[in-house]
């Protein structure tokens, strides 16, 4: 996690897609857009609080390797072949993702932390970041889970990861590259601009990470041909800052309680 966050791998990051999205950009957008400051917050703070939920999460799948997996599951998995380990690891990651991630769309509770997500509105490489820290935990648990309770090696748990963070960049960047046939196998930067946008035709569609084959498979595509994406975000609304952000599932959940609390005064009363 650490190395995720790694000054020289955030040079080269910024190094990379900061003249990626000039060359290629599918929006004519600043660099210094609005919300910049925001989402730097995300990404030098974020890091630390999913840091104590994770390690939560892989604790107890690597106890479910030791005592609950089958004896001869490790072995068989440590016997295939480095390359195709990753293949398979990055195959039950996703699998995760696109689930984790569909859950935090269909269940109510789960969408308020999600939205933090969805709240941007000037899309490019740097809104990866601008996620909640419980959505974060999440979206890790799904995918990492299955893999340390299978055992997969460490090599490639970490190969898997590092290709994620790459694609995370990737698929928010604010550039305009053309997949061809493959589009409806990988996750592209237009698959994944349509899930976030705030159209009603996108809205809870495309929500794989890697494989855009699984929203195939599951009927969640789309990705209408010749069109882009007009404009970004939600349809209630957000605020805005780093804090006020961490703070607005609580405080969505607190209100929904107090409404649904029976000996609280109700609007008629308090007039
Ligand atoms: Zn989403
Ligand atoms: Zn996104």
């Amino acid at each position: 996690m650490r190395e995720l966050f790694g000054q020289y791998q955030l040079l080269l990051t910024i190094l990379i897609f900061v003249p990626f999205e000039q060359i290629f950009a599918a929006r004519p957008q600043k660099i210094l857009r609005r919300g910049l400051l925001t989402d730097m917050a995300f990404l030098f703070l974020n890091g630390w609080l999913v840091l104590v939920g994770v390690t939560a999460v892989l604790a107890v799948a690597t106890l479910i390797n030791q005592s609950i997996m089958p004896s001869a599951v490790k072995p068989a998995i440590g016997d295939i072949p480095y390359v195709v380990q990753v293949l398979i690891a990055i195959l039950i990651g996703d699998l995760g993702v696109y689930w984790t991630h569909r859950v935090l769309h269909a269940v109510p509770a789960m969408w308020h932390i999600h939205a933090v997500h969805h709240a941007i509105e000037d899309l490019d490489w740097l809104a990866a970041v601008h996620q909640h820290p419980l959505d974060l935990t999440f979206m890790k648990a799904g995918s990492l889970f299955p893999l340390v309770a299978f055992g997969f090696s460490t090599e490639a748990v970490g190969a898997y990861l590092a290709i994620y963070y790459w694609q995370s960049w990737l698929t928010h960047a604010n550039v305009r590259v053309s997949y061809g046939p493959l589009r409806h196998v990988l996750v592209s930067p237009e698959f994944h601009h349509w899930h976030h946008s705030s159209e009603l035709e996108a809205r809870d569609k495309n929500f794989a990470g890697l494989f855009s084959f699984y929203d195939v498979l599951f009927g969640s595509i789309h990705l209408p041909k010749g069109r882009k994406p007009k404009t970004f975000g939600v349809d209630h609304p957000m605020p805005s800052g780093y804090p006020a952000l961490l703070a607005y599932p609580f405080k969505v959940w607190a209100s929904k309680q107090k409404r649904d609390d029976p000996s609280a005064p109700r609007r008629s009363e308090v007039a």
